[in-house]
């Protein structure tokens, strides 16, 4: 009821522009916010509005330029040593004031974690709603709005949401759905600084120490090649057999939620509906079956190499490559083998 006294006489006319929040992580973008700008740039064209990058960070005015090159034509930049590491409190407030002052049209942020504690909140103060983990943009030719897909009732239907009285329209979108822009770093635009609005008392928490718990073997959603296994390893140790292939390939390790659920793997490697969204250029998946709810989460990678003991195992309908074979044999001789190149 707040949310819609909020919004009661909203005049939508007034909210113009796609925009796309930028995530950092150590002082850079994550690939996701620069997916985004590209997709961002076919909505914008498309509704005839401009597209704008918000950065938040202290020291983060070079990131324009990436946000340019990606396609923006213009950034909003919050800058300050209260933004240097992600804060809810502090990210709520600056984005919150944003959007009153400039009242965007559209605003995408990638579903991280980040994007998902500061899409919802932010949506919540605003007064308008938030369209969860899409994995497709598009415009709805009958209303001129954002068309927002997401797989609903456990993965089996693809929902398509509209926002039609709300403003903002707002969504978080998986990582590795769409690809990243070519950069063009000819490209420039209007970078439009505001101060920031956050007073001392208003951030909550306070960041004690950042301890790395993810390595590179963990870090899926940046992977060019991930070897997954899944609940075909039978058990936990067997899991050095997936590591070892990874290491030899400079990959990352995933999981499927079996293997997660086991207990085998920790969540942060799981890939999949309720896990991450990848894209590598090679995707190995090894003693998974192919649910779909596992494929939700990998099945816009470039090449999936599947090894499996059942000929008949799902996986083989979206492999481009299949080994029928015990995982527990054919591992140790691929990595063997990838060490002589
Ligand atoms: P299984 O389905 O048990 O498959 C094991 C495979 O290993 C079999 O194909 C078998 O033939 C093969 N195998 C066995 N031994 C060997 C061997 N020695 N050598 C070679 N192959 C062997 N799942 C996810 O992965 N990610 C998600 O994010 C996810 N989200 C979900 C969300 C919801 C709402 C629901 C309902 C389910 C979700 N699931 C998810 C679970 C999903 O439905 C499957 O249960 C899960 O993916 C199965 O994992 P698995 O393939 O490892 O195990």
């Amino acid at each position: 009821r707040e949310q819609e006294e909020k919004q009661v006489a909203i005049d939508k006319n007034a909210y113009k522009d796609v925009w796309v929040y930028i995530e950092l992580t150590e002082g850079k973008p994550r690939n996701v916010g620069l997916e985004l700008l590209g997709e961002g740039r076919k909505l914008a064209d498309a509704m005839n509005q401009k597209l704008a990058a918000v950065i938040l960070g202290d020291g983060v005015e070079p990131i324009a330029k990436e946000a340019f090159a990606a396609g923006a034509d213009k950034v909003y930049l919050v800058e300050g040593p209260e933004y240097a590491h992600y804060s809810t409190d502090a990210y709520t407030i600056a984005l919150v004031d944003l959007i009153g002052a400039y009242k965007p049209s559209v605003i995408l942020l990638g579903a991280t974690n980040d994007g998902r504690d500061l899409g919802p909140r932010i949506a919540c103060r605003v007064g308008t709603g938030l369209t969860a983990d899409c994995t497709g943009l598009g415009i709805d030719e009958a209303t001129g709005l954002v068309a927002w897909t997401r797989p609903a009732f456990g993965g089996n239907i693809m929902a398509t949401i509209l926002c039609p009285d709300h403003r903002p329209q707002m969504g978080t979108v998986r990582p590795k759905v769409f690809k990243k822009p070519e950069p063009d770093y000819a490209k420039s635009g209007e970078i439009i600084r505001v101060a920031s609005k956050v007073k001392p008392g208003d951030i909550r928490t306070k960041l004690v120490e950042v301890i790395k718990v993810c390595t590179a073997s963990c870090n899926l959603e940046e992977a060019e090649i991930i070897v997954s296994g899944g609940r075909g390893l039978c058990k936990p140790e067997n899991f050095t057999l997936i590591e070892d292939l990874a290491n030899v390939l400079g990959g990352a390790v995933g999981a499927s939620r079996a293997a997660v659920d086991a207990g085998w793997k920790p969540a942060l490697h799981q890939v999949g509906q309720t896990g991450k969204t990848v894209g590598p250029k090679i995707y190995f998946a090894c003693g998974i079956s192919g649910a779909i709810q596992h494929l939700a989460g990998m099945s816009s990678s470039d090449i999936v190499i599947a090894i499996n003991k059942d000929p008949d195992a799902p996986i083989f309908k979206m492999a481009d490559y299949g080994i029928v074979g015990d995982v527990m044999e054919v591992l140790p001789i691929l990595t063997e083998e990838f060490k002589k190149i």
